[in-house]
Order: structure tokens, then C-alpha cells, then sequence
């Protein structure tokens, strides 16, 4: 395993020893993220880069050198990831690019990429021996949650939700067994409690932009692109960013392997929001740092990455400052014209959130943020399935016919 030589503030750069800080940053509060941080030089002499991944487990556990959890330690039994890297020609050639790439994340066991940070957290818990992990959220986190504590004996997850959170979302987090209380009040609010009721009763809190070792569990996808690639890393990644989470964690994975000496460069990452939902775009336009950012409106249709304050604005505008990035905004009918295009060039079915990437990338090509010759990796980062109903408005067709074969087959000749 990774041995931890320190959580380092992302903010105010304070250095924390193991154990003694839990979560956040104490002088800076919650915007001051912790990055959990090795000895990169000790990893460098002793790891080998192909022997670390001859014959591995296909799942994120391949790479358990570069992570926080013991060797004797069981981690939770479902396979989450080393999900496909696909080639994507088609898609490259919608986008005007050479050469494309979609990671399917949403072949995740509860179908998103959020299952990665879950495990991670579950498994922390275990080495801690605490059976109960809570969390605030209505979406994919919950959801990955709920199913990564059911596949582990005597592990509870406590979901808090807003009691207005939609009823099919929560559906699969009661079908997981998971603890399901509807506060009464706001996401924010349930959000606290959830965080207030983790510290005085003992339960691992996995809230978003709290916990630092979400990030551990989510950067393991930069190392499987990385590794899918022969490592020869894309020029660009595109990320959809809601609480900024997942880019923060694409970044670093990618910057501890070019730590290491694995890779050359770290890919310029490309934010993609809503613009429904764009405080990180407006933040980066505006040259904001993380802790001027003020709330903004969130209102779209892909709600896997709607955020008005993003929890996780420190590591997400370091993300895309450091690689020389962008953070690019789309409409929501962008977004919901792409969920087809992107499956039919692809075979990959994405949610709203996910399929964001596909018009950011479009966008990015068109502002010149990506060039033409580059090499291009979309995230996809949820299941189309985890939102059939923006399907619906994605698409029209269907064609009504009796049960008459020589009609159909008139039909269908004459397109
Ligand atoms: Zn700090």
C-alpha cells in the first residue's frame, strides 16, 4: 500500500500529519479540501510500472500500491473499475478530431463513476472498523453508496436526502437496503446534518468536498486511461463538473503518475457544466479564486452536475489551471441532443451529466480550446439508464404498424 506522509490543505498549503486532521482543513473550513499525499520519490524507486500491472484483477484495486488501504485489508467484493476505453472513430469524426476515446464509466456496478469513490471510502472504513457510512446526496454518490455497503457483511450506509429528492432516485438506494432519511428541508441543510450527526455518532461521513479520500478511489481512472493507452496519455480529457469532484481526481492521478515518472505530461483537462449550473465556468473566466466564489443558480437538466457553491472548487479550478485547461459551458438542449449522438456513434448509452461531455467537447473544438490533431478522451461518467426520462425528451420515432409482415416490409423498403 501507498503509505500517507501527509494531508496537504489545497488552499492554504498547511501540511497535516496522518490522524490528525479527519476531513477538511480546519483553518480554512470546507472549501479547504485535503489532497492525501505520498512519498512520491520512495513509490519511484521501488514501483515498477509494468510489473505493478502484469496480471492484475481487472478493477481499480490493480493499482493497490498507489492506494491508501492496507494489503490485509478486504476491500468490498464488486468489481469497480478498469471499465472499457473505447475507440470511438465515429465520434471523432462528428467532432471534427483524429483520434477519440470513451471511457465507460457508467459500467460501474451501480453504473456510475461516483462507485469508485465509494469503494475507496468503504474500504477505509473497514480498515477503521466502522460499520456505518453516511452521506448527504440524490444522486449517483448516494446510489454507489447504498450498493457498494451492501456488498460488504454488516456495513450500513445512512443516505440523507432532501424530502423533495425524486422518488426514482431514491428507489435504489432502499432497494440496496441502505438508510434512507428524508430531512425536510434543503440539500444544504441535509447536507450539515449529515455531516454534524457523522462526527458525534462515529460514522464515516463520504459527503462530497469533505472527504479526501473520494479523490483517492476516483483518480484510479486517470491511471487506467494512462495504462489503456500504452501509457501514452490523450492530449485532452473532457470532464463533466458539477461539485468539481471527479476533475479534481482526474488530475490527481494523472499528476501522481507524472510524479512517478510513468507519464510525460499530464493532460490538459476540460471542464464541461451546464450553463444552467456554471459557477466553476463563470469562476474561471473571471480569474475567481476558490474561496471568492459565491452561490449561483443551478437549474438543468442533468442533475448529476447541478451545483450552485461546487464542494469541490479548490481541487476542480486547480484541475483545469494547472493542466492549462478550460471550463466550458453548454445548454441544456446541447446536452440532451447529445445523449443520441454520442450512443449512436458509440454504442455508449450516457446520462445527461455524462453525455455533457460530447457537446463540450463540440464546443471546445469550435472556441479552438482542442485541436483538430489531438488526442481526445471523453468521461463518460453515468449510465444513460440512471435517467430514462431525459432519454425521452432526447429522442422521437417509433413507427406504428399492424400485424401485417408484407405492410412492414413495404414500409421498411420505402425508408
Ligand atoms: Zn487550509
Amino acid at each position: 500500500m501507498a503509505v500517507i506522509s501527509e494531508l496537504r490543505c489545497t488552499l492554504c498549503n498547511h501540511a497535516y500529519q496522518p490522524g490528525e486532521v479527519k476531513y477538511f482543513c480546519p483553518e480554512c473550513g470546507q472549501v479547504g479540501t485535503l489532497d492525501v499525499l505520498y512519498d512520491y520519490k520512495a513509490l519511484r524507486d521501488h514501483l515498477d510500472r509494468d510489473a505493478l500491472t502484469h496480471n492484475r484483477e481487472p478493477s481499480m484495486w490493480r493499482y493497490r500500491e498507489l492506494l491508501p488501504v492496507a494489503p490485509e485489508t478486504p476491500v468490498p467484493p464488486l468489481q469497480v473499475g478498469y471499465t472499457p476505453l473505447l475507440a470511438a472513430p465515429r465520434v471523432a469524426a462528428a467532432l471534427g478530431l483524429g483520434q477519440v476515446w470513451v471511457k465507460d464509466d457508467g459500467q460501474n456496478p451501480t453504473a456510475s463513476l461516483k462507485d469508485r469513490a465509494s469503494t475507496m471510502v468503504v474500504a477505509r472504513a473497514i480498515e477503521n472498523n466502522i460499520r456505518i457510512v453516511s452521506t448527504a446526496s440524490t444522486g449517483n454518490a448516494a446510489a454507489a453508496l447504498s450498493g457498494i455497503c451492501a456488498s460488504v457483511p454488516d456495513m450500513r450506509a445512512i443516505i440523507f436526502v432532501p424530502v423533495t429528492a425524486p422518488e426514482a432516485k431514491i428507489a435504489q438506494l432502499l432497494v440496496y437496503g441502505a438508510t434512507v432519511l428524508l430531512v425536510e428541508a434543503t440539500y444544504d441543510t441535509a447536507f450539515d446534518l449529515c455531516y454534524e450527526l457523522s462526527q458525534s455518532e462515529g460514522w464515516y461521513c463520504r459527503n462530497t468536498g469533505i472527504n479526501p479520500f473520494t479523490t483517492e478511489g476516483k483518480k484510479t481512472v486517470a491511471y487506467e486511461i494512462a495504462e489503456q493507452l500504452g501509457w501514452q496519455v490523450p492530449d485532452v480529457v473532457v470532464v463533466s463538473v458539477g461539485d468539481g469532484s471527479i476533475i479534481g481526481g482526474v488530475h490527481k492521478g494523472f499528476w501522481e503518475l507524472h510524479q512517478l515518472g510513468w507519464i510525460e505530461r499530464i493532460p490538459r483537462l476540460i471542464g464541461v457544466q451546464a450553463s444552467g449550473s456554471s459557477a466553476l465556468v463563470y469562476a474561471w473566466e473571471n480569474n475567481l479564486p476558490a474561496q471568492a466564489m459565491q452561490p449561483r443558480p443551478a437549474e438543468t437538466i442533468a442533475d448529476s452536475i447541478s451545483a450552485g457553491l461546487p464542494r469541490d472548487r479548490a481541487k476542480a479550478l486547480r484541475a483545469v489551471r494547472q493542466s492549462g485547461g478550460a471550463l466550458v459551458a453548454v445548454e441544456d438542449d446541447a446536452i440532451l441532443d447529445a445523449i443520441p449522438r454520442l450512443a449512436r456513434a458509440s454504442g455508449v448509452f450516457a446520462e445527461p451529466a455524462a453525455a455533457a461531455v460530447y457537446a463540450g467537447a463540440q464546443r471546445a473544438v469550435q472556441s479552438k480550446w482542442i485541436a483538430p490533431d489531438e488526442r481526445v478522451v471523453l468521461l463518460v461518467t453515468g449510465n444513460g439508464l440512471k435517467d430514462v426520462r431525459a432519454a425521452q425528451r432526447s429522442v422521437s420515432g417509433g413507427i406504428r404498424v399492424p400485424p401485417d409482415a408484407e405492410i412492414i416490409r413495404q414500409l421498411l423498403d420505402h425508408g
